[in-house]
């Protein structure tokens, strides 16, 4: 599929302040938020697409290169390499919407409550997202699958309840913002007074500090451990598809809320079958009797075996379709189809009387194609269909 310009992508003049492109960028991200459009594949294309817009625009050598030469300047080696999944777009987040973006505002909205923008007087520090990739079976996908992953992160300390404290007693109001987790600084000149408020050090915003730490976690309220967590796997996801877990990322330090953990979907290359979308495609050798006369054969499916029933006087190539053998949709009641090349197979080794045989049978006009039929056929559809299958 031909690239669409950037600009169009983000909607803005091609002569478009840095200021501009963030603000359409981050209007896109927002419209356009996994989050916000579960499972939908159209907006994760357009999340996708806006995030490489932004990468290429934001950037004054890459936004000039584009410029130029259009996005043949961008290939790769001209160091650029765009972004492979959804997840380096995530890991991209942090610079875009952290930092000299106001901040916050990206977190405020997706993380439902959980903000990290410093108010006063907040409990802790939140903890961190997690990523943890999980391997599945075409078959697994097919069926769904429940799944337990061990998992090493921080989790509250057990000791303290995370609080960081030997003792709810052994916390008390900071001295230094009488527990408003803030500081003012007020000074004078010839234009007025000016109040400056910052976050206080000593406390760190929370307002409260603890004069006597908890043992096991030195006063963090959050220790290593390992967990095991199960997640529930629907039929039909895909590779790149992210499962969120919400709060079962990082334990927040002295109370402050867990991250999430992103369970990141890895499809197995299958030994026999190629997926297509929601279908599965399938090559099935049959002998030359076998196709002339024809034949049932039991083959596998994603779902155990099932009976194939080949007409006789199939030719070599000829795709049949199994019906609702193929992976679920997700989250529908349609399935996909398994789709069979059918092949006639060549001996290699023949014996002496293999020989014979065949050369007798060779003496019939009936198995071999006329002379003006050896290049007639060729069939269209077969054709587009590979076009497909191997695009
Ligand atoms: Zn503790
Ligand atoms: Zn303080």
């Amino acid at each position: 599929m031909a690239k669409r310009d950037y600009y169009e992508i983000l909607e803005v003049q091609r002569g478009a302040g840095q200021d501009e492109i963030k603000k359409a960028y981050r209007k896109a991200a927002l419209k356009y938020h996994p989050d916000r459009n579960p499972n939908n594949k159209e907006a994760e294309e357009k999340f996708k697409e806006a995030a490489e817009a932004y990468e290429v625009l934001n950037d004054p050598d890459k936004r000039h290169r584009y410029d130029q030469f259009g996005h043949e300047g961008l290939r790769p080696g001209a160091d650029y390499h765009g972004f492979q999944n959804i997840n380096d777009i995530f890991s991209s987040f942090n610079d875009i919407f952290g930092s000299g973006f106001g901040g916050g505002l990206f977190e405020e909205v997706f993380t439902s409550g959980r903000s990290r923008s410093r108010s006063r007087q907040q409990m802790g520090i939140p903890g961190s997202d997690l990523k943890i990739r999980l391997k599945l079976t075409l078959e697994e996908i097919a069926s769904g699958v429940e799944k337990k992953l061990k998992v090493k992160h921080w989790k509250t300390c057990d000791t303290c309840s995370g609080s960081g404290a030997r003792a709810e007693s052994s916390k008390v109001v900071c001295p230094i913002c009488n527990g408003s987790g803030e500081v003012r600084q007020v000074s004078r000149s010839v234009f007025g007074q000016f109040v400056n408020i910052s976050t206080c050090h000593n406390c760190g915003g929370e307002g409260r500090i603890i004069k006597d730490r908890c043992p096991t976690c030195h006063g963090e309220g959050r220790v290593q451990g390992e967990a095991t967590i199960k997640v529930n796997v629907p039929p039909g996801v895909s590779e790149g598809n992210y499962i969120p877990l919400r709060g079962q990322g990082n334990a927040g330090q002295r109370g402050g809320p867990p991250g999430d953990l992103l369970v990141i979907i890895e499809e197995e290359p299958h030994k026999l079958f190629t997926r297509n979308g929601d279908d599965v495609l399938l090559d099935l050798l049959v002998s030359f009797p076998e196709a002339t006369f024809g034949t049932e054969i039991d083959i596998p499916t994603l779902n155990g075996k099932a009976r194939l029933k080949i007409d006789p006087g199939t030719q070599s190539g000829k795709i049949l379709r199994m019906r609702e053998k193929g992976i679920p949709e997700l989250n529908t009641n349609r399935r996909g189809d398994q789709l069979v090349r059918v092949n006639v197979w060549v001996p290699t080794k023949v014996s002496k009387e293999d020989k014979e045989l065949l050369r007798e049978i060779e003496k019939s006009d009936n198995i071999k194609p006329k002379e003006g039929d050896r290049s007639a056929h060729s069939d269209r559809s077969f054709f587009s269909k590979m076009k497909d299958i191997l695009s």
